[in-house]
C-alpha cells in the first residue's frame, strides 16, 4: 500500500484538454502533452473528459474552444503560444472573452534576459508577440523557454482557461512549477487517496470482487486499473476536512481489504 497525501482539491474537477497544432493533425508529431496532462490532473483528482486536437486555424480553433466549455469549466490549452504567424491561441482565447491583449512587463523582461543569455543576435520582432497576454489573466512565465503561458478566470461565467507551450519539456515544466500549484491553490477542498496493490489477481476479477463498493460510489471513489503483473485500487476523498477525506478512505480500505481477503479464502 503506498502513503496517501493530502492535496487540496481544484473548484472544478473536470476539464476538457485542447491541444492545437496542424503538425497533430498530419500525424507528424504525436499529441503525447494531451496524455502527460490528463495524468498530472488525474493526480490532483480532476478528471478529464475530453481531448481535442485542433489545426493551427483560429475559426476551428474558436469553435473547439465552445465546445469544450460547454463540456466543463475548465479548459487546458496547449500549443500555439509562440512567436509566429500561426500562434493563434492567445489571440483566439482574447476574442473568445472579449478581452484586448495586453503588454506584460515582466515577460518583456524575461525575452530581453533569455536573448542576452544566449548572445543571440537574431531577435526578430515577431517575438514580441510573446510579451501580450490576455488582459486580466495570471501569467505562468516560462521556466523552460521564452512563451509565457497564463491561467484566465471569467467571474460571470466561472469559466477558467488553462493556456500552455506546445513543446512538451515546456508544458511539463510549467504544469509543475506553475499550473498544478495554482489549480490546487485555488480550492478549499481536500483530496484524500490510497492505493492498494494486487497481485496474482486480473483486474475485471478485482473489480468483480470489489463490485460491492465500487457500485453507486460518490466519494469515495474506487478505481481498479491494471499495471505490468500486478493490479491496483486507488481510493480517493475529496472533502473540505482533511481529517473526514482520510477516515473515509481508510474505511474504504478496510473494505476493500476485507472484500479481497474473503475472496481468497474462498478460493
Ligand atoms: P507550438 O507551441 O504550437 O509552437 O509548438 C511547438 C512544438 O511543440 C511543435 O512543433 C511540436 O513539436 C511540439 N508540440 C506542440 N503541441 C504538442 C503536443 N500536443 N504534443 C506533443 N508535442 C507538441
Ligand atoms: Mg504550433
Amino acid at each position: 500500500m503506498t502513503d496517501g497525501t493530502p492535496k487540496a482539491r481544484p473548484t472544478s474537477n473536470q476539464a476538457v484538454i485542447i491541444a492545437v497544432g496542424t503538425e497533430l493533425l498530419f500525424g507528424t508529431t504525436v499529441n503525447t502533452n494531451a496524455a502527460e496532462i490528463s495524468k498530472m490532473l488525474h493526480e490532483i483528482g480532476i478528471g478529464v473528459l475530453a481531448h481535442h486536437t485542433v489545426g493551427d486555424n483560429p475559426k476551428r480553433l474558436k469553435r473547439t474552444l465552445d465546445i469544450a466549455f460547454e463540456q466543463a469549466d475548465l479548459v487546458l490549452v496547449t500549443g500555439g503560444l509562440g512567436p509566429t504567424q500561426d500562434d493563434l491561441t492567445k489571440e483566439v482565447i482574447a476574442e473568445h472573452f472579449a478581452l484586448e491583449l495586453e503588454h506584460d512587463e515582466e515577460a518583456q523582461r524575461r525575452l530581453t534576459t533569455f536573448f542576452e543569455s544566449i548572445g543571440c543576435p537574431d531577435f526578430t520582432e515577431n517575438n514580441l508577440k510573446q510579451t501580450y497576454l490576455p488582459h486580466g489573466c495570471i501569467p505562468f512565465y516560462n521556466n523552460a523557454g521564452t512563451a509565457p503561458g497564463f491561467a484566465l478566470h471569467d467571474p460571470q461565467s466561472d469559466k477558467l482557461i488553462i493556456a500552455l507551450p506546445g513543446p512538451p519539456r515546456e508544458m511539463r515544466r510549467m504544469m509543475d512549477d506553475s499550473v498544478l500549484p495554482y489549480l490546487t491553490g485555488r480550492s478549499r477542498y481536500t483530496i484524500y487517496s490510497e492505493t492498494l496493490s494486487y497481485f496474482g489477481i486480473g483486474e475485471s476479477n478485482l473489480e468483480t470482487i470489489l463490485l460491492p463498493i465500487i457500485d453507486g460510489q460518490t466519494d469515495p471513489t474506487v478505481a481498479t486499473y491494471a499495471k505490468e503483473g500486478e493490479c491496483k485500487v486507488r481510493i480517493t476523498s475529496m472533502r473540505e476536512d482533511a481529517d473526514a477525506a482520510k477516515a473515509a478512505v481508510r474505511e474504504m480500505v478496510e473494505r476493500a481489504e476485507g472484500l479481497v481477503a474473503a475472496y481468497r479464502e474462498a478460493e
